[in-house]
């Protein structure tokens, strides 16, 4: 086993499965890709630590607890249309297109989209479409979507990604205050939204139409990124 690969292995056995996450497809995606792929050289090392990693333009790539108990709350079986708000490194958008049939990935920063894209590239996920726009609005001409992940925190549930979500479809995304939310898992049914709580946790803004605008998402990150 290679350096990375050992690493891995470690990272699902210490963080993900003794803090409950139990979806195989899941632990077997995140014990296979190569996160280390995902951040500057210089970061490498520290690429299957217990947190987020920084992945320029003020982003950061989520801690592998966080991508794993995201992932499982869509609770994909491979034949989903999935749509992503916040591409970032790309990491996250990997492990869906793996898990799902198609991804829609949208990222309102042209470096990161543009990185992101490459490396998607490089590791053949070739059912991943990107956009570089705001995300807050979703992707009408793709919805409705079985699954939604929103990797920002905004202020609250975006309307439009409500819309657009597919009755019975899962949406996970970190809602709350600029400096922490709750990871909140939502299932839509008939009747309405059912909401659980899954974690606390401090997001990056989501910032656009429907999240905080500009000058709030700017005092956030020198807030606290994370
Ligand atoms: N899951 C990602 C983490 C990305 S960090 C990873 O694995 O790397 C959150 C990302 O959301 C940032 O790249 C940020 O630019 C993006 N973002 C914030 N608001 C957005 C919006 N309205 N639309 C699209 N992307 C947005």
């Amino acid at each position: 086993m290679s350096r990375f690969e050992e690493a891995r292995h470690r990272m699902v056995e210490e963080q993900l499965i003794p803090r409950g996450i139990r979806n195989a497809r899941v632990l077997d995606i995140m014990r296979s890709l190569p996160r280390h792929c995902f951040v500057e050289p210089t970061l490498q090392n520290q690429a299957y630590d217990d947190n987020a990693l920084p992945i320029g333009e003020g982003q950061t790539i989520s801690q592998p607890y966080i991508v794993a108990l995201m992932t499982e709350g869509l609770a994909l079986l491979g034949k989903e249309q999935v749509l992503e708000i916040g591409t970032g490194s790309g990491y996250q958008t990997a492990i869906l297109s793996r898990l799902s049939a198609r991804v829609y990935t949208v990222e309102r920063l042209k470096g990161l989209f543009e990185k992101a894209q490459h490396r998607l590239a490089g590791l053949a996920c070739d059912n991943v479409t990107f956009r570089l726009s705001d995300g807050t609005l979703g992707w009408k001409e793709a919805a409705p979507f079985d699954a939604i992940l929103v990797a920002a925190g905004g202020p609250k549930v975006p309307q439009a990604l409500v819309d657009q979500l597919k009755e019975g479809g899962r949406m996970v995304i970190p809602v709350g205050t600029r400096r922490s939310q709750v990871l909140k898992r939502i299932v839509k049914s008939k009747t309405g939204l059912e909401e659980t709580a899954l974690t606390a946790c401090a997001f990056v803004p989501l910032l656009g139409d429907l999240g905080w605008d500009e000058e709030e998402g700017k005092a956030a990150l020198q807030e606290r990124p994370c």
